[in-house]
């Protein structure tokens, strides 16, 4: 390296370095969940290890401190909205948080990881708890003592929170969700209370080819690049980017529910969006990806739900799927578009509507918190699943397959922070349409005729482009003039549902 380079020069060569080394270890993790072999596991986990570790070392290392000391001072003087000064202050923030825990921790941590991984899978399809209870027990200890290495944080789950949704806390979020919960609630009572929706024309068999082609075609339709992405199967549909230019998606076949595909092409499609929409000139550092995990719920929730769920997009989209398949023939939007939005009780988080989707995540957000805080214990854990369940949703799982052991989240090292994302989203994904029709005026129109750039271009030039720049807290003031409120999304679906169920 040139002695006389700037400090600046040096340090983004080293990010440069520490971002492919990431971007490596993605496409081995994206090659896990679609092509490869079962038999690939153990030799696979190995290979992800090593690009872990000397992700960590670059960005731990002295060198890097130093470095990232001299750019301060070299930039103090620079305004809080150049983008240098927010590529040191992510850094700053990400190693302080990199140094803080012990490289021997995230070695325990890692086979934990993988040894309860492992037991989970075994055990939830014989609906065996007890034997992974213990490996939970672990996993909760082990979630505490990661807290404890943060002992400014005000509840043990926040350092959790703060990985994934930086700015948002324990404090912020209880009572957010509670009023959100205890909106949700009558609400879905009312729904399930009106007429009962058939599903008889989008639970027909439907061709597993047919499907991916017509996905496809719909995420190209939102602005899916497939010079810069493509779409793969797999079992639980991600979105992942390798780079600006390789931003790809995965869904999964189910021939008998023709949305289960559709949808998951609608949700991941919108990750793809806000990651190909990043500056071009944030490539190669730790600024090109999504803001938090709660914005980046927003774009596939605002794309799987407000556009895909809306009654504009179904007028457009019937006679498009009706020209695919035959067995739609005698449906009208009306039949087709109230289907697609059945609200009903129900037990999976994955396959729940949009109604009653934030009341699964509430459930696990308050579990986590009582777990972390000591004030539950693994073994009252199945029941207090039931309790919650049968409190906010009025159904409760007969076995813990479908309750406590439904989702990988708690079996995959540590409880906490993993769900919070989810409704934050949700919530966002609202405020950020709104919006964009503030800008634009209503969209309806557009969806009606099948158009939907000036919507994607709009979040392209207000959003996507700005990636880690700003922090979730400072973007959503910055893109909605506010911060993040439950009120809005309230309404919307206080409007949507009432119309469709009469209440
Ligand atoms: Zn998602």
């Amino acid at each position: 390296m040139n002695e006389n380079q700037p400090a600046l020069a040096k340090l983004k060569a080293r990010l440069a370095d520490y971002s492919a080394l990431k971007d490596s270890r993605k496409v081995l993790s994206w090659d896990e969940s679609t092509n490869m072999p079962p038999a690939g596991a153990t030799a696979r986990g190995r290979q992800m290890a090593v690009l872990d570790r000397m992700a960590h070392e670059l960005l731990a290392h002295e060198r890097t401190a130093e470095l990232l000391s001299l750019c301060e001072q070299e930039l103090a003087e620079r305004s809080a909205d150049d983008v240098d000064v927010q590529l040191l202050s992510l850094v700053r923030r990400e190693r302080d948080r990199a140094v803080r825990v012990p490289p021997a921790f995230f070695e325990e941590l890692g086979n934990h990881a993988a040894q309860t991984f492992r037991a989970w899978q075994e055990a939830r399809p014989r609906d065996d708890f007890a034997a992974v209870g213990s490996l939970l027990q672990r996993s909760v200890e082990l979630s505490r003592e990661y807290s404890s290495f943060f002992p400014d944080a005000e509840h043990p789950a926040d350092p959790h929170i703060a990985i994934s949704d930086t700015g948002f806390n324990v404090a912020s979020l209880r009572p957010l969700f509670a009023a959100l919960r205890d909106e949700l609630v009558p609400l879905v009572e009312a729904a399930v209370a009106g007429p009962r929706v058939s599903t008889s024309f989008l639970r027909q068999h439907f061709d597993h080819d047919e499907q991916l082609a017509v996905g496809l075609e719909l995420a190209k339709r939102f602005g899916y690049d497939l010079r810069r992405g493509r779409l793969d199967l797999a079992a639980h549909p991600f979105a992942t980017s390798f780079s600006v230019d390789d931003v790809r998606i995965t869904t999964r076949v189910n021939e008998g529910d023709l949305l289960d595909c559709l949808g998951s092409v609608l949700h991941e499609t919108g990750h793809a969006l806000y990651e190909l929409g990043v500056a071009p000139a944030l490539e190669g550092t730790p600024l090109r990806h999504g803001a938090s995990s709660g914005v980046h719920e927003s774009q596939s929730r605002l794309w799987e739900n407000l556009v895909g769920n809306s009654r504009a997009y179904w007028q457009w989209l019937t006679p498009v799927l009706q020209q695919n398949f035959q067995q739609l023939a005698g449906a009208t939007v009306d039949q087709l578009y109230r289907e697609a939005n059945r609200v009903e009780r129900s037990l999976i988080r994955t396959e729940s509507d949009e109604l009653t989707y934030n009341l699964h995540v509430i459930v696990r957000f308050e579990l986590e918190l009582e777990l972390l805080e000591g004030s539950l214990s693994v073994a009252d854990l199945p029941e207090a699943w039931r309790q919650l369940y049968a409190d906010y949703l009025g159904i409760a799982p007969g076995n813990d397959r479908d309750g406590v052991m439904q989702d990988v989240h708690w079996y995959a090292g540590m409880v906490g922070g993993a769900f919070q994302g989810y409704t934050i989203g949700n919530v966002l994904s609202v405020q950020f349409f709104e919006a964009a029709e503030r800008d634009l005026g209503p969209q309806g129109d557009n969806f009606l005729a099948g158009s939907f750039d000036q919507l994607h271009e709009w979040l392209q030039r207000n959003l996507y482009r700005y990636g880690k720049r700003y922090q979730p807290l400072e973007l959503i003031e910055l893109v909605t003039g506010g911060p993040l409120a439950v009120g809005p999304y309230i309404d919307y679906l206080r409007r949507k549902y009432s119309e469709l169920y009469g209440f």
